[in-house]
């Protein structure tokens, strides 16, 4: 991909699996977890919080099979995690300016320590070699679950045998309650945490012919939440992922020779499932959805034609761009960097801006962490 230029659309493949984690994602768009699903290279900046998960989650992984012995080797572990992450951002025209993630992920030290904690108990609670650990209890780690057709499958984090019969165990790095203001009184599980733990034990039921005794969502706090399943729903649960399989790849299949046709198909634009889309740059039908329903709360984008382009005094960038057919709605983008945006060192006609932050005047935006600037391809 060229900096800072919109590239082609990526290609439809038909999928082999759904995954419990991304089922959830599968019934809000389509088209989003289908190029996720293929490693569609991201358009947007990942946030530094979810780089920061992807470190955790890493760890507890490594934790999990034992390779944490104590301190030391959780600070050498942690300290190459991140900079595996840094590395691959500073590799990103889109994200190095987001090293260190020390500086640009939020409560970096705090999930750190949560981390700590976590990986403490760990390996309290399960000993791998000493056999100290409650001689009930059994853990495995990263046990891969499916069904016969393979059609639906994934990792879940841990199954720990018990008198009382298997516990599936899934971490989860980010906020587990539906809200950061619910987390506080009403600690409700997220919605599709809960769809993804009763596919694992669905999948769990399909291999085993058993049921688990539970299932249990561990977040950075360390508290583990029963999330409480009826055997009858599973199954459904299951039907429901391979039938969303079997739909996707027929569409695909089918409309491989109208590939527009195919994306609209697969797409569903909705404010709050696009926000956290790293494919809005190049997906027809978000554009065309907030174009029809502006009223809507959509992420702050923008795109169109570029009026004017300016270095200030202070060294930063200002445009403005044309965003209606009409010549009459014209949006302004102060303090941007000039090395981040590598699309403005380029002839531009078609200027689309991302996660712009917005200003106490309509249509006046500023630039925030994940603002991203690419020129519309010739
Ligand atoms: S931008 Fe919205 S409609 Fe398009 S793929 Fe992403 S989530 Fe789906």
């Amino acid at each position: 991909m060229t900096q800072g230029i919109l590239p082609p659309l990526p290609p439809l493949e038909p999928l082999k699996r759904i995954s419990p984690s991304q089922f959830p994602i599968f019934r809000k768009c389509k088209l989003r977890a289908i190029w996720s699903s293929c490693h569609a290279q991201a358009l947007l900046p990942l946030p530094p919080s979810a780089r920061l998960g992807i470190i955790i989650h890493k760890i507890l992984e490594k934790a999990g099979k034992g390779d944490i012995t104590g301190e030391d080797s959780f600070n050498s572990l942690w300290l190459s995690c991140v900079q595996e992450e840094e590395n691959d951002m500073s590799g990103s025209w889109m994200e190095k300016h987001l090293v260190p993630l020390e500086k640009s992920a939020h409560n970096f030290e705090v999930k750190k320590q949560q981390c700590i904690l976590l990986v403490r108990n760990l390996m309290s609670a399960f000993s791998h070699q000493s056999g100290k650990a409650d001689s009930s209890k059994r853990a495995s780690h990263e046990v891969w679950l499916q069904t016969p057709d393979g059609k639906v499958g994934g990792y879940v984090d841990a199954i720990i045998s018990t008198d009382a019969g298997d516990v599936i165990i899934d971490f989860k790095t980010g906020s587990i309650a539906e809200s950061e203001e619910q987390a506080s009184f009403d600690p409700e599980v997220r919605y599709d945490y809960r769809i993804q733990a009763k596919l694992y034990a669905a999948l769990y039921n399909s291999m085993y012919g058993k049921w688990p005794a539970s299932i249990e969502l561990v977040g950075l706090d360390g508290v583990p939440r029963t999330i409480p399943f009826y055997q009858e729903e599973c199954p459904c649960l299951l039907d429901e992922a391979r039938q969303l399989l079997n739909d996707i790849n027929f569409v695909i299949t089918n409309k491989a020779k109208n590939y527009e046709s195919a994306l609209s198909n697969l797409a569903s634009p909705n404010p709050g499932v696009c926000q956290f889309c790293l494919y809005r740059p190049c997906c027809p039908s978000y554009w065309e959805k907030r174009g029809t329903e502006p009223e809507r709360d959509w992420p702050h984008d923008a795109k169109g034609k570029l009026k004017e382009i300016k270095k200030l005094r202070n060294g930063f960038m200002l445009i403005k761009l044309i965003s209606d057919p009409q010549n009459s709605n014209i949006i302004t983008v102060r303090g941007l960097h000039p090395d981040r945006h590598p699309a403005l060192n380029k002839t531009l006609d078609e200027v689309l801006v991302f996660s712009m932050i917005p200003g106490k005047v309509t249509n006046n935006y500023g630039e925030g962490k994940l603002t991203t600037i690419y020129a519309g391809a010739d």
